[in-house]
């Protein structure tokens, strides 16, 4: 026995890498490649740092209350963390705590896996079809509960409202949890299933759509049990998550509303011409409504593309991974920079027509 032998052994979430050169396009982590909104830098720049002596609001409030306004939800339907991660993490830890497996998708978001297997969650995951979409019956099983994006990841694949409801009306004595990270980019919310459902917690995050990965905020809306039960757990975990410049500087981003829409509108529009050049070029894809393309070339490896476009320092993601080996996750940029991919992809594809 050594004390090596006590030790709560997890293989971690792999991130994508966080390069830093000078020209580089960075397309792999799904970040926004618009800054946040003005008012966020106003804030920023006139903050007083007198305030950082105290302790940040325990309760999130003032971000709360924004988002509560936003979504038109009650402030007790809300509770904030430090990015979705975390808001995820407190909710494994706080809602899949039964004997049975919870259900998630085989391809999805690989974190999902490694909470799992953090907190001890019996798992199994189901099978998206040949179109990569959830198969409802699939989760029409007993479960410990049930978690997905939607959209999903790293397909970009949308489920429609009526497969959503199918899944949740179906599973109405466990907690279903739709992680929506990615659902600003043209899917359509399930916060109003929240009206029929109080076993439901819709999950969003301000690291695509708002802008601000480097900030950290996440956030997510259920019934008022629900945010109750995450809050127990949450103050008996660390009750001050979220820092104050991040509960302040957050409640800026909501409050700009034109400016979100505007920035979400440009990166629609440069996925839309994307898809269309990619296509060009002899790549196929499931139809994306997130901030990313998943694609896969029709002669390239795409380990092979994901190697070439990285020596020119041009960051795509790329899993060696059973089902998605031969595609690449292509997060949406500025214009200039799906034209500098597409320009390079074009000249390096030209020898294998
Ligand atoms: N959910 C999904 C599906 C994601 O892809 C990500 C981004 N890695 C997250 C949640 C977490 O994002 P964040 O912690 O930055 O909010």
């Amino acid at each position: 026995m050594t004390w090596e032998d006590n030790v709560r052994k997890v293989v971690p979430y792999v991130a994508g890498e966080q390069p830093d050169k000078p020209d580089m396009i960075k397309l792999n982590t799904n970040e926004c490649p618009y800054p946040p909104a003005p008012g966020v830098k106003r804030l920023a720049e006139e903050m007083d740092c007198g305030r950082l002596r105290l302790y940040p609001d325990s309760h999130t409030t003032p971000l709360v209350d924004a988002l509560a306004e936003y979504y038109h939800v009650d402030p007790g339907q809300v509770f904030v963390g430090v990015g979705s991660d975390d808001v995820l993490s407190m909710a494994f830890l706080t809602f899949f705590n039964g004997k049975l497996p919870i259900l998630f998708p085989d391809v999805t978001y690989s974190f999902y896996d490694v909470w799992a297997d953090l907190y001890r969650i019996p798992y199994q995951t189901c099978a998206l079809d040949s179109d990569w979409h959830i198969r409802p019956e699939d989760y029409k099983r007993p479960n410990g509960g049930v978690i997905f994006p939607n959209p999903n990841a790293p397909t970009g694949v949308f489920e429609s409202l009526d497969t959503v409801e199918e899944i949740i009306a179906a599973n109405r004595d466990v907690v279903v949890i739709v992680d929506e990270a990615y659902v600003d980019f043209g899917g359509e919310s399930a916060l109003p299933l929240l009206k029929k459902y109080d076993n439901l917690l819709v999950v969003q995050t301000f690291s695509k759509s708002r802008a601000m990965a480097g900030l950290r905020i996440g956030f997510c809306i259920g019934s008022k049990k629900l945010i109750g039960y995450l809050n127990d757990v949450k103050f008996s975990f660390n009750s001050y998550t979220m820092n104050l410049p991040a509960q302040l500087l957050g409640v800026e981003a909501v409050r700009d509303d034109g400016y979100f829409k505007e920035t979400t509108g440009k990166i629609i529009a440069a996925r839309e011409r994307a898809k269309a050049e990619l296509r060009e070029l002899g790549f196929t894809f499931p139809d994306s409504r997130a901030n990313f393309i998943f694609a896969s070339h029709e002669k390239v490896p795409a380990e092979q593309i994901f190697a070439a476009l990285r020596e020119a320092d041009i960051y795509v993601r790329y899993w060696n991974r059973p089902r998605i080996s031969n595609y690449l996750r292509i997060t949406v940029g500025t214009e200039e920079q799906m034209d500098r991919l597409i320009g390079f992809l074009k000249e390096y594809l030209d020898k294998y027509r």
